[in-house]
């Protein structure tokens, strides 16, 4: 199984030659095509799998195959959320987006709490394709009205497990009720609790099975 089997775009194939992988791992052998068909997916794995390329690099792809519609003032609107529990794990994951995204024409951020917010809501303005933050600070900037989910195409849940240890279900409920209903929602945890099987049956319409 090479890269370029898995159905992705040249600028991201370039992306990954650039970082030195030969060969996509089981996590991504199995994850890359099913999100690139648009379905949903409930993906158990460990950090260290290479989960984070599976991920982001068919969102990527889908994201930059059809171009953003602007809003009324010009602006690109939010397409791609993703939370994750900790600041760290966000840091690491917007650096993923943008080195293998650097050959495809996506603005991403990463936003979490302890912070100043004004840096954060003047990014906002300039325009973001990819958010990557952790739960607590997205609310605020959508409290606040300086953020808009109103577009998200692509919503993922990175580390479903530590983030539901870390006490932050009401949040994530809180932004399933502000992300659109219609969207392709992807679910990665190294374990399943019953309630992360509850929170995948309330998130997830039919999703391939991927586990690692
Ligand atoms: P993750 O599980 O997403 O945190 O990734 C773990 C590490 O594996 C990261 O340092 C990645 O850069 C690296 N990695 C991801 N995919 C591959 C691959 N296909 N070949 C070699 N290394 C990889």
């Amino acid at each position: 199984m090479n890269f370029q089997d898995l159905g992705l775009a040249e600028p991201l194939l370039r992306a990954v030659r650039e970082q030195g992988y030969e060969t996509p791992t089981p996590i991504q052998a199995q994850a890359i095509p099913a999100v690139l068909r648009g379905g949903d997916l409930l993906a158990g794995a460990q950090t260290g799998t290479g989960k984070t390329a599976g991920f982001t690099l068919p969102m990527l792809h889908r994201l930059a195959a059809q171009p953003a519609a602007r809003d009324a003032r010009g602006r690109i609107p939010i397409r791609g959320l993703v939370l994750t529990p900790t600041r760290e794990l966000a840091a690491q994951v917007e650096e993923s987006v943008r080195a293998y995204g650097k050959y495809l024409k996506l603005s991403s951020m990463v936003m979490f709490g302890g912070v100043g917010m004004q840096p954060q809501i003047d990014k906002l303005k300039r325009g973001v394709d990819i958010l990557v933050a952790t739960p607590g600070r997205l609310l605020d900037h959508h409290q606040q009205g300086t953020l808009d989910l109103s577009k998200v195409e692509i919503f993922v849940l990175d580390e479903a497990d530590r983030m539901l240890d870390m006490g932050f279900i009401h949040d994530i409920k809180k932004v399933l009720a502000i992300v659109p209903a219609q969207k392709q929602s992807l679910l990665f945890s190294a374990t399943f609790s019953d309630d992360i099987k509850a929170l995948a049956e309330r998130l997830l319409n039919s999703p391939a099975l991927i586990e690692v």
